[in-house]
């Protein structure tokens, strides 16, 4: 039943630096089960394309409100709000829109037409660089490990970006065919994680244990990824934790352990999405912040191999105010 079943893409990003070594091309497929409260692609966390709306780009001539039968847009002062609840994605009003103010976030893709797509870059990866299959999360879809096999097929350097809540038979099949696991660890705190993502860790920690064995095997590569949220994620006890379960489980088998520091770019895509998003006035982290807890996860976590860095970008102002990261 799944064997043509198409691929629902999100995004698929050119010349990328940040999802693994060399220039790469990540894939972003949709649909994620967890519900991360911090969410930077809330975009991503439906499997169905969704319709968006872009302020800068709307002349408020309301052809499209004419244009919905469902009666899902509702002109509200200075904006066009999409009732979702409403919404049947038929796209009439996308279709009518003069200013291409209102647009499908998210295509649905025949496999076949999906893989030229992803090798049109081939000839800048190099022997470092290749294709990131990332998301929501990637391993929900019946398409990845097709894609996987494809793409190893064609001799590419496969990464894999996952958050690692799925079954441990679907993890384990995918990394047959995947050079690089870049692998996400949020909370090490079980009901922490529950309370931030709605679902406990256990099974990602135990998937990732695991994984660990098979890059052992297969002398693969393992990255591991935690987002600093501040207030969440971004605190000694937390990273400490991390770097405790790392040592303990997995000792001269991660690559590289990247804390990736909080952002607000995100915030327009949840306007456009019509949702609140409760980090909305949260600042960025200081430098010195970050350093601590890359020292703290660091002394922590030494084996002789692992790397431990921060990655995004820390509040610019000189001399920002170091937050409590007890
Ligand atoms: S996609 Fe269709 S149902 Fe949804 S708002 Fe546009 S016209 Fe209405
Ligand atoms: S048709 Fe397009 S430009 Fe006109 S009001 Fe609707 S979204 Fe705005």
């Amino acid at each position: 039943m799944f064997l043509d079943s198409p691929v629902t893409v999100l995004d698929i990003q050119r010349m990328s630096t940040e999802d693994g070594p060399g220039l790469r091309t990540t894939l972003f497929l949709k649909g994620c089960n967890l519900r991360c409260d911090w969410c930077h692609n809330p975009e991503s966390i439906d499997p169905r394309p969704a319709l968006q709306w872009y302020s800068d780009q709307c002349i408020g001539c309301d052809s499209c409100r004419g244009a919905c039968s469902s009666g899902a847009l509702v002109h509200e002062q200075d904006r066009i709000r999409v009732d979702r609840e409403k919404c049947s994605l038929c796209y009439s009003c996308a279709g009518i829109c003069p200013s291409g103010a209102l647009r499908a976030r998210g295509k649905l893709y025949a496999r076949e037409k999906l893989l030229p797509e992803l090798l049109k870059d081939r000839a800048y990866f190099g022997q470092e660089g290749g294709i990131t299959l990332s998301g929501g999360e990637p391993l929900l879809q019946a398409a990845t490990l097709w894609l996987l096999k494809e793409l190893k097929w064609e001799g590419l350097q496969t990464a894999l970006d996952t958050a690692g809540l799925v079954p441990l038979k679907t993890l384990l099949a995918a990394l047959d065919y995947t050079d690089l696991l870049l692998y996400d660890l949020k909370l090490i705190d079980s009901g922490r994680h529950r309370q931030y993502t709605g679902s406990g860790n256990e099974r990602i920690l135990s998937n990732l244990v695991e994984a660990g064995r098979v890059v052992a095997q297969k002398k693969s590569r393992l990255w591991i990824r935690t987002p600093l949220i501040p207030g969440v994620t971004a605190n000694s006890e937390n990273i400490a934790g991390l770097a405790r379960f790392i040592k303990a489980n997995l000792a001269g088998l991660v690559e590289r352990w990247e804390l990736c520091a909080f952002n607000n770019l995100c915030e327009n895509k949840y306007r456009m999405l019509d949702i609140e998003w409760p980090y909305r006035k949260t600042a960025l982290m200081a430098k010195a912040d970050l350093e601590n807890l890359v020292q703290i996860a660091a002394g922590l976590v030494d084996d002789g191999k692992i790397k431990v860095l921060w990655t995004g970008s820390a509040a610019l102002v000189a001399g920002a105010e170091s937050g409590d990261l007890r």
